[in-house]
């Protein structure tokens, strides 16, 4: 994992002061990189076996779909205001850097299913615990969080009590 971690960029005071970015575009980019952070999902969550992995946007689309193709689940995007076409359930959230509202079809979750939820860092856990809610809100059963990587300082995970959270690498 030390290996991985040396993959990923770290720019200081990007998008402002104070935030240390990380950049996982170099991860992306590296063959042996990529496979070993699906792979590593992958395994994590094969016993899971769940119904839907939900991606958020922007950066969860990247994990999300292929990990919903490795785990043979269906793929369902959690989109930023105003993208989705149809009818829509809302949820307005704060993030380490600004505050945003994510989407999802009202139809894109069956009660009862089983839904993993894929991001890429998990940081104050705001946008996390923003998507749980609206996969429960429609019924849906969060069956894991899963991320890249989780910013351990942050204790992100205390606003997704109740819930299992996994993460690939801690910073
Ligand atoms: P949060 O709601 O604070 O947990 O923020 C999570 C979202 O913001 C994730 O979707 C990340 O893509 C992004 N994010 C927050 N902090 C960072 C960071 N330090 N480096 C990279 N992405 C971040």
């Amino acid at each position: 994992m030390e290996n991985l971690k040396q993959l990923i960029r770290e720019v200081p005071d990007f998008p402002k002061p104070g935030i240390n970015f990380y950049d996982i575009t170099t991860l992306l980019k590296d063959r042996e990189g990529w496979r070993a952070v699906v792979e590593g999902m992958r395994n994590q969550y094969v016993s899971t076996g769940p119904d839907i992995v939900l991606g958020i946007e922007a950066r969860g689309f990247i994990f999300a779909p292929v990990v919903a193709y490795e785990l043979n689940a269906g793929f369902v995007p959690m989109r930023k205001p105003n993208k989705l076409p149809a009818e829509v359930e809302k949820i307005e959230y704060a993030l380490e850097y600004g505050s945003d509202s994510l989407e999802v079809h009202r139809d894109a979750i069956q009660p009862g299913q089983r839904v993993l939820i894929v991001d890429d860092v998990l940081a104050t856990g705001g946008t996390a615990a923003a998507a749980a809610l609206l996969v429960e809100k429609l019924g849906g059963e969060v069956a894991g969080l899963g991320f890249v990587i989780e910013l351990d300082f942050l204790k992100g995970r205390t606003r997704l009590e109740g819930r299992p959270v996994w993460s690939l690498l801690h910073y």
